[in-house]
């Protein structure tokens, strides 16, 4: 076998091509571009097999929320492997990284959150809680209670479960989703679909079609609720001010269960540990991953609060689930590391404090170009809506094709900025400095020029 080291881009991309299937990837459209190799990465940086510097807006995948090149979790992680590479957490046992990441994520989390179900990613975690919830009202004697109430756009992974608890429509058209028992309700996208509303108006209306749905469906019926804080794949949209107060009264009244996909939202990213708290939200379950350990590992979670985690504990009885790599020791270690990180350098208050006024100050400058409708953002999360008319918020004729030129000039310019239709869209990693924020929206600004230029206007 030769190292990876020795390949150059060429024939990487041919031995891609010819043997690698990605995911979210059209590979006949793959193929004829060539696909671009990502070879390091130091800080906010990305460097490609033919040595261009890029600034990684997206975090990766949202998820690198101290940045790249820590090498304190490839230690731990170096470390735990010789030392227990791998045990499982079934049969009475468990092991040293995976309780203490349990007992420092109950530390960070809601104070009514105290329990940890760990498994090896987003979707995996929402698997578990759509089989959580309906084990809860089993418990409770509602077994009637099992439908979840989702929102069209939002996204909570992609396994069968993940894809049907998610509202996107170009995912449920593969293989017949959702799954029963999962409905949809819409989005609180003011931008793309408040017609005439003030943004509070419809932040009302948006919320009470969960009211509608729960009265349609009967509340004997419902077993959850579920919602990122932001959502975030479907273009960082974050709701009216009018919406989550709302959803909470429609909760409370109906006794249905929150569960809050904190996947992007976690560890950090809004200015708080927890999106949920940045909303003031009770979740009853948080799905978390991604920033959980920055990316370094593959690893998720459910964070469950006391009320199914008391029925669940003290009823009795086994959950028939889990994972072979719930509570993997190296994943663990590595998780543990990052949260360390995330507290001792105080990396969420400097996001609070510093990195996010200081990154959405500068990106509403954006609302000021001629191809920009709305520029908007919490904490490090940042959207911006190209349209064809400031006023009236109308797009360009073909349907995210600014978003797709915009998005390759991005990278052409040093810069990963994710276009979702003609929304671009932003998440950087959190431990971005004032200057390389600076650069971001210089970058950002010479991209919107040349996406102007290319689209005539
Ligand atoms: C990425 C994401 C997921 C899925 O996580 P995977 O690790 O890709 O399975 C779930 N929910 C949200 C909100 C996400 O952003």
């Amino acid at each position: 076998m030769t190292s990876h080291k020795r390949l150059n881009t060429a024939q990487l991309q041919a031995m891609d091509t010819a043997h690698y299937l990605h995911p979210f990837t059209d590979h006949k459209a793959l193929g004829a571009r060539g696909t671009r190799i990502i070879e390091r990465a130091e800080g906010v940086y990305l460097w490609d097999s033919e040595g261009n510097r890029i600034l990684d807006g997206m975090a990766g995948l949202w998820c690198v929320n101290i940045g790249y090149g820590r090498s304190e979790l490839a230690d731990a992680a170096y470390k735990q492997m010789l030392e227990l590479p791998y045990y499982n957490s079934f049969f009475q046992c468990a092991n040293p990284p995976a309780v203490q990441l349990a007992s420092a994520i109950a530390e960070v989390a809601p104070a009514h959150m105290n329990h940890v179900f760990f498994t090896g990613s987003g979707s995996e975690s929402n698997d578990t809680i759509l089989r959580m919830v309906r084990r809860y009202w089993d418990l409770k004697g509602k077994p009637g209670k099992k439908t979840v109430i989702s929102r069209i756009n939002g996204y909570h992974g992609s396994t069968v479960a993940g894809a049907s608890l998610g509202g996107m429509q170009f995912m449920h058209e593969q293989g017949d989703l959702p799954i029963p028992g999962i409905v949809h309700i819409p989005q609180p996208y003011w931008f793309g679909e408040g017609g005439d509303m003030s943004p509070d108006e419809f932040g009302l209306w948006a919320a009470r079609q969960l009211e509608a749905k729960i009265q349609e469906l009967g509340v004997d019926q419902v077993a959850a609720f579920i919602a990122e804080p932001i959502q975030g794949a479907g273009g960082v949209i974050v709701p009216p001010s009018s919406y989550w107060p709302e959803i909470k009264r429609i909760l409370a009244k109906y006794d249905i269960l929150l569960i809050v996909d904190e996947v992007i939202c976690g560890f950090g990213r809004t200015g708080e540990w927890f999106g949920s708290q940045y909303f003031d939200l009770k979740p009853d379950l948080m799905t978390i991953a991604k920033g959980m350990t920055s990316g370094y590992l593959p690893m998720g979670g459910v964070i469950v609060g006391q009320r199914v985690a008391d029925t669940l504990i003290e009823h009795g009885g086994e959950f028939a689930h889990g994972y072979t790599y719930s509570g993997h020791p190296v994943a663990a270690a590595v998780g543990l590391e990052n949260l360390r990180i995330l507290r001792d350098e105080k990396i969420v208050e400097y996001v609070k404090q510093e990195a996010a006024p200081y990154l959405q100050e500068k990106i509403a400058q954006l609302a000021e170009h001629r191809l920009v409708g709305e520029v908007r953002g919490v904490g490090l999360l940042g959207a911006i809506e190209l349209v064809s008319n400031k006023q009236t918020r109308a797009r360009f004729a073909e349907k995210g094709a600014a978003g797709t030129l915009c998005r390759d000039m991005c990278v052409a310019n040093g810069l990963v900025m994710r276009a979702v239709g003609d929304t671009m869209i932003m998440s950087p990693p959190l431990v971005i400095r004032p200057e390389e924020i600076d650069e971001l929206v210089s970058k950002a600004w010479r991209c919107l020029d040349l996406t102007a230029e290319k689209l005539g206007v």
